[in-house]
Protein backbone atom coordinates (compact mmCIF):
# COMPACT_ATOMS: atom_id res chain seq x y z
CA UNK A 1 0.00 0.00 0.00
CA UNK A 2 1.07 3.65 -0.38
CA UNK A 3 2.68 5.18 2.66
CA UNK A 4 0.15 7.96 2.69
CA UNK A 5 -2.92 6.53 1.62
CA UNK A 6 -3.76 5.34 4.92
CA UNK A 7 -5.52 8.01 7.23
CA UNK A 8 -3.31 7.47 10.30
CA UNK A 9 -0.23 7.22 8.12
CA UNK A 10 -0.19 11.13 8.09
CA UNK A 11 3.30 12.51 8.17
CA UNK A 12 1.75 16.14 10.43
CA UNK A 13 1.73 13.18 13.09
CA UNK A 14 4.80 12.92 13.33
CA UNK A 15 5.60 16.94 13.56
CA UNK A 16 4.13 16.38 16.96
CA UNK A 17 6.15 16.38 19.97
CA UNK A 18 5.29 13.20 21.44
CA UNK A 19 4.32 13.72 25.50
CA UNK A 20 2.26 11.20 27.48
CA UNK A 21 0.98 13.68 29.63
CA UNK A 22 -1.90 14.78 29.86
CA UNK A 23 -4.34 17.54 29.61
CA UNK A 24 -6.63 19.02 32.09
CA UNK A 25 -9.17 16.55 31.97
CA UNK A 26 -6.46 13.70 32.49
CA UNK A 27 -6.75 13.46 35.79
CA UNK A 28 -9.79 11.27 35.27
CA UNK A 29 -7.42 8.81 33.64
CA UNK A 30 -4.55 9.34 35.68
CA UNK A 31 -4.89 5.96 38.33
CA UNK A 32 -4.32 3.97 34.73
CA UNK A 33 -1.98 6.46 33.33
CA UNK A 34 0.49 6.32 36.28
CA UNK A 35 1.42 3.01 35.76
CA UNK A 36 2.81 3.24 32.60
CA UNK A 37 4.98 6.24 33.21
CA UNK A 38 6.28 3.84 36.37
CA UNK A 39 10.12 3.33 36.14
CA UNK A 40 10.19 1.77 39.48
CA UNK A 41 11.12 -1.68 37.84
CA UNK A 42 13.21 -0.36 35.16
CA UNK A 43 15.62 0.87 37.74
CA UNK A 44 16.13 -2.98 39.47
CA UNK A 45 15.84 -4.13 36.41
CA UNK A 46 17.00 -4.14 32.34
CA UNK A 47 14.38 -2.90 30.06
CA UNK A 48 13.12 -5.69 28.50
CA UNK A 49 14.03 -6.60 24.53
CA UNK A 50 11.31 -6.61 21.42
CA UNK A 51 11.87 -8.06 18.38
CA UNK A 52 9.63 -7.23 15.46
CA UNK A 53 8.63 -9.61 12.91
CA UNK A 54 8.10 -8.14 9.37
CA UNK A 55 9.49 -4.92 8.67
CA UNK A 56 6.69 -3.72 6.76
CA UNK A 57 5.08 0.06 6.84
CA UNK A 58 3.35 -0.39 10.11
CA UNK A 59 6.77 -1.20 11.75
CA UNK A 60 9.25 0.62 9.94
CA UNK A 61 6.70 3.79 9.99
CA UNK A 62 4.98 3.61 13.61
CA UNK A 63 6.49 0.64 15.26
CA UNK A 64 10.01 0.47 15.50
CA UNK A 65 10.08 5.24 16.16
CA UNK A 66 7.75 4.78 19.08
CA UNK A 67 10.43 2.31 20.07
CA UNK A 68 13.11 4.38 20.87
CA UNK A 69 10.13 6.48 23.12
CA UNK A 70 9.45 3.45 25.05
CA UNK A 71 10.99 3.42 28.99
CA UNK A 72 10.39 -0.20 29.73
CA UNK A 73 11.24 -2.35 26.30
CA UNK A 74 13.63 -1.26 23.70
CA UNK A 75 14.05 -2.73 19.73
CA UNK A 76 16.58 -5.21 20.77
CA UNK A 77 16.26 -7.43 17.23
CA UNK A 78 14.27 -7.66 14.02
CA UNK A 79 12.73 -10.73 11.86
CA UNK A 80 12.88 -10.30 7.86
CA UNK A 81 12.73 -11.81 4.77
CA UNK A 82 14.82 -9.44 2.91
CA UNK A 83 18.11 -9.43 3.75
CA UNK A 84 18.65 -6.20 2.32
CA UNK A 85 16.86 -4.57 5.11
CA UNK A 86 19.35 -6.05 7.74
CA UNK A 87 22.37 -3.55 7.50
CA UNK A 88 19.31 -0.66 7.59
CA UNK A 89 17.67 -1.33 10.38
CA UNK A 90 20.84 -2.72 12.48
CA UNK A 91 22.68 0.77 11.58
CA UNK A 92 19.69 2.89 12.29
CA UNK A 93 18.47 1.11 15.57
CA UNK A 94 21.90 -0.70 16.66
CA UNK A 95 20.76 -3.76 16.55
CA UNK A 96 23.26 -6.40 16.72
CA UNK A 97 23.92 -9.02 14.09
CA UNK A 98 23.11 -12.29 16.38
CA UNK A 99 19.98 -10.23 17.11
CA UNK A 100 19.14 -10.55 13.49
CA UNK A 101 16.68 -13.52 11.84
CA UNK A 102 15.10 -14.51 9.15
CA UNK A 103 11.82 -16.53 8.26
CA UNK A 104 13.99 -19.98 8.34
CA UNK A 105 15.89 -19.63 11.40
CA UNK A 106 13.30 -17.70 13.60
CA UNK A 107 12.81 -20.51 15.98
CA UNK A 108 16.41 -20.49 16.93
CA UNK A 109 15.11 -16.88 18.48
CA UNK A 110 14.38 -19.25 21.80
CA UNK A 111 18.34 -19.10 22.99
CA UNK A 112 18.12 -15.05 22.81
CA UNK A 113 18.31 -14.10 26.27
CA UNK A 114 17.93 -10.31 24.49
CA UNK A 115 14.79 -11.09 23.30
CA UNK A 116 11.83 -11.28 25.70
CA UNK A 117 8.83 -10.02 23.40
CA UNK A 118 8.29 -11.02 19.74
CA UNK A 119 5.92 -8.50 18.23
CA UNK A 120 4.02 -10.23 15.27
CA UNK A 121 3.33 -7.17 12.34
CA UNK A 122 2.94 -9.67 9.21
CA UNK A 123 -0.11 -9.75 7.11
CA UNK A 124 -2.51 -11.76 8.67
CA UNK A 125 -3.08 -15.23 7.69
CA UNK A 126 1.02 -15.05 9.35
CA UNK A 127 -0.10 -13.69 12.81
CA UNK A 128 -0.72 -17.25 14.03
CA UNK A 129 2.03 -19.47 12.58
CA UNK A 130 4.35 -16.74 14.34
CA UNK A 131 2.34 -16.33 17.65
CA UNK A 132 2.87 -19.89 17.75
CA UNK A 133 6.58 -20.22 17.07
CA UNK A 134 7.03 -17.05 19.13
CA UNK A 135 5.54 -18.87 21.91
CA UNK A 136 7.03 -22.34 21.64
CA UNK A 137 10.50 -20.31 21.55
CA UNK A 138 9.72 -19.07 25.06
CA UNK A 139 8.82 -15.46 24.25
CA UNK A 140 6.08 -13.13 24.93
CA UNK A 141 4.18 -12.15 22.55
CA UNK A 142 2.01 -9.13 20.61
CA UNK A 143 0.41 -9.68 17.32
CA UNK A 144 -1.14 -7.26 15.18
CA UNK A 145 -4.92 -6.65 14.41
CA UNK A 146 -6.98 -8.09 13.41
CA UNK A 147 -5.48 -10.89 15.53
CA UNK A 148 -6.01 -13.79 12.85
CA UNK A 149 -8.17 -14.83 9.89
CA UNK A 150 -10.64 -16.88 11.74
CA UNK A 151 -11.94 -17.38 15.36
CA UNK A 152 -9.95 -20.61 15.28
CA UNK A 153 -7.10 -19.60 14.94
CA UNK A 154 -7.39 -16.75 17.66
CA UNK A 155 -8.13 -19.73 19.68
CA UNK A 156 -5.18 -21.97 18.84
CA UNK A 157 -2.83 -18.83 19.13
CA UNK A 158 -4.32 -18.51 22.74
CA UNK A 159 -3.74 -21.91 23.84
CA UNK A 160 0.19 -21.90 22.63
CA UNK A 161 0.71 -19.21 24.65
CA UNK A 162 -1.29 -20.64 27.97
CA UNK A 163 1.18 -23.92 27.16
CA UNK A 164 4.19 -21.83 26.87
CA UNK A 165 3.36 -19.74 29.95
CA UNK A 166 3.55 -16.63 28.28
CA UNK A 167 1.54 -13.45 27.92
CA UNK A 168 -0.54 -12.40 24.84
CA UNK A 169 -1.74 -9.20 23.30
CA UNK A 170 -3.21 -7.54 20.75
CA UNK A 171 -1.86 -4.17 18.88
CA UNK A 172 -4.88 -2.17 20.13
CA UNK A 173 -3.20 0.82 20.74
CA UNK A 174 -6.38 3.03 20.96
CA UNK A 175 -6.86 1.61 24.92
CA UNK A 176 -3.86 3.68 25.70
CA UNK A 177 -5.00 6.85 23.85
CA UNK A 178 -7.06 9.25 26.21
CA UNK A 179 -9.57 10.25 23.78
CA UNK A 180 -10.42 6.56 23.43
CA UNK A 181 -10.34 6.14 27.28
CA UNK A 182 -12.23 8.47 27.71
CA UNK A 183 -15.39 7.29 25.90
CA UNK A 184 -14.83 3.63 27.65
CA UNK A 185 -15.48 5.71 31.08
CA UNK A 186 -18.10 8.01 29.86
CA UNK A 187 -19.92 4.96 28.27
CA UNK A 188 -19.44 2.33 30.41
CA UNK A 189 -20.08 4.28 33.60
CA UNK A 190 -23.16 6.23 32.06
CA UNK A 191 -21.74 9.38 32.58
CA UNK A 192 -24.91 10.71 30.32
CA UNK A 193 -27.06 7.48 31.20
CA UNK A 194 -27.66 4.23 29.03
CA UNK A 195 -25.30 4.92 25.94
CA UNK A 196 -28.99 4.13 23.19
CA UNK A 197 -27.21 4.64 19.89
CA UNK A 198 -23.47 4.43 18.44
CA UNK A 199 -22.98 5.75 14.78
CA UNK A 200 -18.72 5.37 13.88
CA UNK A 201 -17.15 4.73 10.75
CA UNK A 202 -13.53 4.02 9.50
CA UNK A 203 -12.32 3.47 6.20
CA UNK A 204 -10.30 4.97 3.43
CA UNK A 205 -9.69 5.23 -0.57
CA UNK A 206 -7.45 2.49 -1.32
CA UNK A 207 -5.19 3.35 -3.32
CA UNK A 208 -2.00 0.89 -3.02
CA UNK A 209 -1.07 -1.66 -5.20
CA UNK A 210 -4.13 -3.75 -7.00
CA UNK A 211 -1.67 -6.60 -6.28
CA UNK A 212 -1.27 -6.16 -2.24
CA UNK A 213 -2.21 -8.92 0.61
CA UNK A 214 -4.77 -7.02 1.46
CA UNK A 215 -6.88 -7.17 -1.17
CA UNK A 216 -6.41 -11.02 -1.07
CA UNK A 217 -8.82 -12.71 0.87
CA UNK A 218 -6.30 -15.53 1.90
CA UNK A 219 -3.55 -13.39 3.41
CA UNK A 220 -5.63 -10.62 4.57
CA UNK A 221 -8.66 -12.49 5.41
CA UNK A 222 -11.22 -10.17 3.99
CA UNK A 223 -11.14 -6.39 3.18
CA UNK A 224 -11.56 -3.27 5.40
CA UNK A 225 -14.12 -4.90 7.92
CA UNK A 226 -10.91 -6.74 8.71
CA UNK A 227 -8.26 -3.86 8.69
CA UNK A 228 -10.70 -1.16 9.44
CA UNK A 229 -14.19 -1.93 10.97
CA UNK A 230 -12.03 -3.99 13.83
CA UNK A 231 -11.94 -0.61 15.16
CA UNK A 232 -15.10 0.42 14.80
CA UNK A 233 -16.49 -3.37 16.65
CA UNK A 234 -14.32 -2.59 18.99
CA UNK A 235 -15.59 1.12 19.68
CA UNK A 236 -18.63 -0.50 20.00
CA UNK A 237 -17.57 -2.75 22.60
CA UNK A 238 -15.97 -0.54 24.38
CA UNK A 239 -18.15 2.29 24.87
CA UNK A 240 -21.15 -0.16 25.89
CA UNK A 241 -18.80 -2.36 28.14
CA UNK A 242 -20.63 -5.11 26.13
CA UNK A 243 -20.49 -8.11 23.64
CA UNK A 244 -23.06 -7.47 20.63
CA UNK A 245 -25.46 -10.33 20.71
CA UNK A 246 -26.61 -9.86 16.86
CA UNK A 247 -25.56 -8.46 13.84
CA UNK A 248 -26.82 -7.25 10.15
CA UNK A 249 -24.64 -6.82 7.52
CA UNK A 250 -24.81 -5.18 3.89
CA UNK A 251 -21.92 -4.43 0.97
CA UNK A 252 -21.66 -2.26 -1.59
CA UNK A 253 -19.36 -2.63 -4.36
CA UNK A 254 -18.75 -0.14 -6.85
CA UNK A 255 -14.90 -1.74 -8.26
CA UNK A 256 -15.38 -5.42 -8.24
CA UNK A 257 -12.31 -5.45 -10.84
CA UNK A 258 -9.85 -4.01 -7.49
CA UNK A 259 -12.13 -5.81 -4.88
CA UNK A 260 -12.21 -9.14 -6.60
CA UNK A 261 -11.91 -10.88 -3.79
CA UNK A 262 -12.44 -8.64 -0.66
CA UNK A 263 -15.27 -6.42 0.57
CA UNK A 264 -14.79 -2.95 -0.67
CA UNK A 265 -17.89 -1.22 1.37
CA UNK A 266 -19.77 -2.76 4.54
CA UNK A 267 -22.53 -1.41 6.39
CA UNK A 268 -24.07 -3.49 9.59
CA UNK A 269 -25.99 -3.18 12.95
CA UNK A 270 -25.15 -4.66 16.09
CA UNK A 271 -27.46 -5.27 18.79
CA UNK A 272 -26.01 -5.46 22.51
CA UNK A 273 -27.65 -6.75 25.12
CA UNK A 274 -28.61 -3.53 27.19
CA UNK A 275 -30.75 -2.32 23.81
CA UNK A 276 -27.80 -0.10 22.03
CA UNK A 277 -27.54 0.29 18.49
CA UNK A 278 -24.59 0.49 17.26
CA UNK A 279 -24.97 1.86 13.08
CA UNK A 280 -21.30 0.46 12.08
CA UNK A 281 -19.89 1.44 8.49
CA UNK A 282 -15.98 0.09 6.96
CA UNK A 283 -15.15 1.17 3.57
CA UNK A 284 -11.76 0.62 1.37
CA UNK A 285 -13.80 3.96 -0.90
CA UNK A 286 -14.87 6.50 1.52
CA UNK A 287 -12.07 8.14 3.60
CA UNK A 288 -14.12 8.23 7.71
CA UNK A 289 -12.86 7.79 11.29
CA UNK A 290 -15.71 8.80 14.17
CA UNK A 291 -17.55 7.57 16.58
CA UNK A 292 -20.56 9.20 18.11
CA UNK A 293 -22.50 7.89 21.03
CA UNK A 294 -26.16 9.63 21.88
CA UNK A 295 -27.14 8.55 25.52
CA UNK A 296 -30.16 9.55 27.64
CA UNK A 297 -28.96 12.57 28.97
CA UNK A 298 -26.34 13.44 26.18
CA UNK A 299 -23.81 12.45 23.79
CA UNK A 300 -20.24 11.94 23.24
CA UNK A 301 -17.73 11.57 20.28
CA UNK A 302 -14.61 11.32 18.82
CA UNK A 303 -14.76 13.40 15.72
CA UNK A 304 -11.02 12.15 14.59
CA UNK A 305 -11.50 8.69 16.58
CA UNK A 306 -8.90 5.81 15.41
CA UNK A 307 -5.72 7.31 14.01
CA UNK A 308 -2.08 7.55 15.48
CA UNK A 309 -2.81 10.82 16.62
CA UNK A 310 -5.03 13.98 15.92
CA UNK A 311 -7.52 13.31 18.07
CA UNK A 312 -10.54 15.46 18.39
CA UNK A 313 -13.15 14.97 20.85
CA UNK A 314 -16.67 16.83 22.72
CA UNK A 315 -19.31 15.72 24.56
CA UNK A 316 -22.96 17.25 24.83
CA UNK A 317 -21.15 19.33 27.80
CA UNK A 318 -18.18 20.59 25.44
CA UNK A 319 -14.84 19.86 24.41
CA UNK A 320 -12.68 17.18 25.77
CA UNK A 321 -9.21 18.27 26.42
CA UNK A 322 -6.38 15.88 26.09
CA UNK A 323 -3.29 15.14 24.61
CA UNK A 324 -4.39 14.20 21.07
CA UNK A 325 -0.31 13.13 20.06
CA UNK A 326 0.64 11.04 22.70
CA UNK A 327 2.71 7.74 21.11
CA UNK A 328 0.36 5.42 21.40
CA UNK A 329 2.05 2.77 19.91
CA UNK A 330 4.64 3.35 23.04
CA UNK A 331 2.30 3.17 25.76
CA UNK A 332 0.46 0.42 24.62
CA UNK A 333 4.60 -1.61 24.57
CA UNK A 334 5.58 0.16 27.85
CA UNK A 335 2.08 -1.01 29.64
CA UNK A 336 2.44 -4.97 28.22
CA UNK A 337 6.34 -5.13 29.25
CA UNK A 338 5.07 -3.79 32.65
CA UNK A 339 2.14 -6.39 32.25
CA UNK A 340 5.24 -8.88 31.82
CA UNK A 341 7.47 -7.69 35.05
CA UNK A 342 5.09 -7.23 37.28
CA UNK A 343 2.65 -10.16 35.90
CA UNK A 344 -0.17 -8.20 35.29
CA UNK A 345 -3.07 -8.90 32.96
CA UNK A 346 -2.77 -6.98 29.70
CA UNK A 347 -6.25 -4.77 29.06
CA UNK A 348 -5.72 -5.94 25.52
CA UNK A 349 -5.18 -9.74 26.16
CA UNK A 350 -5.93 -12.74 22.59
CA UNK A 351 -8.99 -13.14 24.36
CA UNK A 352 -9.72 -9.67 22.83
CA UNK A 353 -9.23 -10.23 19.47
CA UNK A 354 -10.93 -13.32 19.28
CA UNK A 355 -14.23 -11.60 20.57
CA UNK A 356 -13.86 -9.02 17.52
CA UNK A 357 -12.88 -11.94 15.43
CA UNK A 358 -16.59 -13.76 16.12
CA UNK A 359 -18.21 -10.74 15.61
CA UNK A 360 -16.14 -10.22 12.22
CA UNK A 361 -17.32 -13.54 11.13
CA UNK A 362 -20.90 -13.04 12.02
CA UNK A 363 -20.71 -9.50 10.05
CA UNK A 364 -19.65 -11.96 7.05
CA UNK A 365 -22.00 -14.72 7.34
CA UNK A 366 -25.01 -12.32 7.54
CA UNK A 367 -23.35 -10.88 4.14
CA UNK A 368 -23.94 -14.28 2.84
CA UNK A 369 -27.45 -15.22 4.14
CA UNK A 370 -29.21 -11.52 4.52
CA UNK A 371 -29.98 -12.11 7.57
CA UNK A 372 -29.63 -10.98 10.86
CA UNK A 373 -26.95 -13.48 12.84
CA UNK A 374 -26.11 -14.44 16.18
CA UNK A 375 -22.78 -13.26 17.23
P1 LIG B 1 2.97 -4.15 4.99
O1 LIG B 1 2.47 -4.80 3.74
O2 LIG B 1 3.51 -2.77 4.91
O3 LIG B 1 4.10 -5.06 5.65
C1 LIG B 1 4.00 -6.46 5.71
C2 LIG B 1 5.38 -7.04 5.93
O4 LIG B 1 5.29 -8.47 5.92
C3 LIG B 1 6.38 -6.67 4.82
O5 LIG B 1 7.62 -6.36 5.40
C4 LIG B 1 6.49 -7.95 4.01
O6 LIG B 1 7.75 -8.09 3.40
C5 LIG B 1 6.29 -9.00 5.08
N1 LIG B 1 5.87 -10.32 4.55
C6 LIG B 1 6.39 -11.48 4.94
N2 LIG B 1 5.81 -12.49 4.29
C7 LIG B 1 4.89 -11.95 3.47
C8 LIG B 1 3.96 -12.49 2.54
N3 LIG B 1 3.85 -13.81 2.33
N4 LIG B 1 3.16 -11.63 1.87
C9 LIG B 1 3.24 -10.30 2.08
N5 LIG B 1 4.11 -9.74 2.97
C10 LIG B 1 4.92 -10.56 3.64
O7 LIG B 1 1.79 -4.23 6.04
P2 LIG B 1 1.58 -3.35 7.35
O8 LIG B 1 0.71 -2.20 7.02
O9 LIG B 1 2.86 -3.11 8.01
O10 LIG B 1 0.68 -4.35 8.21
C11 LIG B 1 1.26 -5.44 8.93
C12 LIG B 1 0.30 -5.82 10.06
O11 LIG B 1 0.16 -4.71 10.93
C13 LIG B 1 -1.10 -6.18 9.61
O12 LIG B 1 -1.61 -7.17 10.44
C14 LIG B 1 -1.89 -4.90 9.81
O13 LIG B 1 -3.26 -5.10 10.02
C15 LIG B 1 -1.21 -4.36 11.05
N6 LIG B 1 -1.32 -2.89 11.15
C16 LIG B 1 -1.77 -2.38 12.31
C17 LIG B 1 -1.89 -1.01 12.46
C18 LIG B 1 -2.37 -0.46 13.77
O14 LIG B 1 -2.71 0.72 13.81
N7 LIG B 1 -2.36 -1.22 14.83
C19 LIG B 1 -1.59 -0.17 11.41
C20 LIG B 1 -1.11 -0.73 10.23
C21 LIG B 1 -0.98 -2.10 10.10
Amino acid sequence: MAKNTKPGNSNSRRKFIRDISIGAGGLILAPTLSGLSSTRFIRDRKKLGVALVGLGGYATYELAPALLETKNCYLAGIVTGTPAKEKIWADKYNIPQKNIYNYQNFDTIADNKDIDIIYVVLPVFMHKEYTIRAAKAGKHVISEKPMAISVNDCTEMIEACKAAKRKLSIGYRLHFEPFNMEIMRLGQNKVYGKVKKINSSNGFVYGGDPNAWRLKKALAGGGPLMDMGVYVIQGARYVTGEEPLFVKARQEKTNPTLFKEVEETVYWDMEFPGGTIANCKTSYNENANFIHAEAERGWFELSEAFRYGGMVGATSAGKMNFNPDVNQQALQMDDFADCIVNNKQTRVPGEMGRLDMKVVEAIYRSLDTGQKEKV
